[in-house]
C-alpha cells in the first residue's frame, strides 16, 4: 500500500501547502527532450525502453522543446551543435532543468584535451543542474540523475530562486557536483576544467 492510500485509509484528509502539491505534481510529470548527441543517447534510449519502465515515475519523452520541461544532453556537444543545443533549450518551457549525462557532456570527455571541435562541458553555453559522470553512464545512472532532479523540484518555492533550492538539496544531500569530483577530479564540468588548467600552469612554472 502507498503513503498515500494508507494517510486516506486512516482518516481521509491530507493537509499539505500548495506549493508542495504543485511541485509533487511537476516532479510526477517530468517530460525530456528526445533527442541524442552521441553514444551516452544509446543508454538513454535503453533507459526509455520497457525495462526499466520510466513512465512510473511520470517520464516520458517529447518529441518538442515547447513539450519539454527537462532537457537530456546525452552525448559530445561539437561546436556545431553548440548553438543547435541553446536554441533548443531556449524553446522549452519554464521552469526548465537540464541533465549532463555522460564524461562529454559534463567536460569533453575523451576530447578532453585534444578535440578541437568539442565544448567543454555543455554548462559552457546553458546553464545545467545535475551532472550524470560515465562514459557512457549506465541506465540505472541516469535514473539517478532524473531522480535528483525530482528532488531539487521538491525543494524549490514561489518565486525563489534555483540556486537557493539547490543549496538546501545540498544540506540535506551530496550536490550532483560533488559527487561528480568523487569519482575523478577532472569530470566536473567547467570547474574541473579550471582546476586542470591551474595544475597545468604550476608544473610549466615549476620547470
Ligand atoms: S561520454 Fe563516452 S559514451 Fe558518452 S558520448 Fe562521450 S564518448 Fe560516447
Amino acid at each position: 500500500m502507498g503513503l498515500l492510500d494508507a494517510k486516506f485509509e486512516k482518516g481521509g484528509v491530507v493537509i499539505s501547502k500548495v506549493e508542495d502539491l504543485l511541485n509533487w505534481s511537476r516532479l510526477s510529470s517530468m517530460w525530456p527532450m528526445s533527442f541524442g548527441l552521441a553514444c551516452c543517447a544509446i543508454e538513454m534510449m535503453a533507459t526509455n525502453a520497457s525495462n526499466y519502465d520510466l513512465e512510473r515515475f511520470g517520464i516520458f519523452p517529447r518529441s518538442s522543446p515547447r513539450q519539454s520541461d527537462v532537457m537530456i544532453v546525452a552525448g559530445t556537444v561539437t561546436f556545431k551543435m553548440a548553438e543547435r543545443v541553446k536554441r533548443l533549450y531556449e524553446q522549452m518551457t519554464e521552469p526548465r532543468y537540464v541533465l549532463s549525462m555522460g564524461s562529454c557532456a559534463n567536460c569533453g570527455g575523451p576530447y578532453w584535451e585534444h578535440g578541437y571541435h568539442v565544448v567543454k562541458g555543455v554548462d559552457r553555453i546553458i546553464p545545467v543542474d545535475v551532472y550524470v559522470p560515465g562514459c557512457p553512464p549506465r541506465p540505472e545512472a541516469l535514473i539517478g540523475g532524473l531522480m535528483k532532479i525530482q528532488e531539487l523540484i521538491r525543494e524549490e518555492e514561489f518565486g525563489g530562486k534555483r540556486e537557493d533550492a539547490k543549496k538546501r538539496l545540498a544540506a540535506k544531500s551530496a550536490p550532483a557536483e560533488e559527487v561528480i569530483m568523487m569519482q575523478h577530479p577532472y569530470l566536473a564540468g567547467s570547474a574541473g576544467q579550471a582546476k586542470k588548467e591551474k595544475e597545468v600552469e604550476e608544473a610549466e612554472t615549476a620547470a
